[in-house]
């Protein structure tokens, strides 16, 4: 087996985040909570069987499973009933004045100088954005605002509807030997390289390990030419979330000519996208367009796209 060209004690590892946005929508209740944090009020709502008010507000009492239409605003005090730190913040369970439920938020204070019982009064963001943090935290020793008791209050106007929201997961994927190689060697030298299988001699691109026909090893590197020959092909008409291109384009399956599997990329070219479907035939000779050198960074980006081969 040829050796790595990076040393092997310096694992190739891409680090890349998945960026997914959601719309949440929190509800009747919970919305006019929100809404109230932006005009700096606490509401909770009331069941009137239960005789318990929980905060935030929700439409349904969790204990007796009746609808809650009565929502109460609360003071802006409290104590503390439990905690823990997160990341060096205090994250605690505060039991608001007038309620019979437990509030979960930040706590302005060092973790050390916490305890059950603490008393604690609402901060307030200077610009409401219609989240939680408009209720910045809760911090020792100040001074209690709002209402006196829990009041009943009627349903407002407003309420936040739709919360625009943003999920990063940030994944750090180690290439090892066979992905490493085949990007080094693209990163290096624009040069495609595959592993041939022991057995059925079959040339894998991407490279890996083990043959998914027969299940033996790879055990060398072949070079893959950049020209292939189209296999299949769809034309993406659909914007989604994360597509790195604009629709219309190719995504097609290619075999390059050295290599016994298919590669997924884009084929492109001096023809009209829109008239992919007609222009493009299963068969047609395809070459790779790479990037300008300095643009590449050892990727399969590095092609831009393929473009078929006109006879
Ligand atoms: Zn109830
Ligand atoms: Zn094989």
């Amino acid at each position: 087996m040829s050796q790595l060209f990076t040393s092997p004690d310096v694992p190739q590892v891409l680090t890349t985040t998945l960026s997914i946005p959601y719309t949440l929508t929190p509800g009747g209740a919970a919305g006019q909570f929100l809404a109230g944090l932006a005009e700096r009020r606490i509401l909770g709502s009331r069941c009137e069987p239960c005789a318990r008010t929980v905060v935030p507000a929700q439409d349904v009492c969790g204990r007796c499973g009746e609808q809650t239409p009565d929502l109460v605003e609360l003071p802006h005090g409290g104590t503390v009933t439990s905690w823990t730190a997160h990341q060096g913040r205090v994250v605690a369970k505060i039991r608001l004045d007038g309620a019979d439920a437990d509030l979960l938020h930040v706590v302005a204070a060092e973790p050390g100088a916490v305890e059950v019982g603490d008393r604690v009064a609402a901060d307030w963001a200077a610009e409401p954005t219609g989240w939680i943090t408009d209720l910045a935290a809760f911090t020792p020793g100040r001074a209690r605002s709002g209402p006196a008791e829990a009041t009943p209050v009627a349903r407002a106007e407003t309420s936040v509807e739709m919360v625009p929201y943003r999920l990063d997961l940030t994944y750090h994927h180690a290439y090892g030997p066979y992905y490493g190689r085949m990007f080094d060697e693209l990163g290096s030298f624009s040069r495609l390289m595959g592993s041939r299988c022991s057995s059925c001699h079959r040339v894998l691109l991407p490279a890996r390990a083990i043959c998914d026909v027969c299940f033996a090893r790879t055990d060398q590197f072949d070079e893959v030419s950049d020209t292939g020959v189209l296999q299949a092909f769809s034309v993406i008409h659909m914007e989604f979330v994360g597509q790195t291109r604009k629709p219309p384009y190719v995504y097609a399956e290619i075999v390059l000519d050295g290599s016994s599997t298919r590669l997924i990329h884009t084929v492109a070219g001096d023809f009209d996208l829109a008239d992919a479907a007609s222009t493009l035939s299963i068969g047609m000779k395809v070459k790779a367009v790479w990037k300008p050198e300095s643009e590449r960074v050892g990727t399969l980006e590095d092609i831009a796209y393929f473009e078929p081969v006109i006879p």
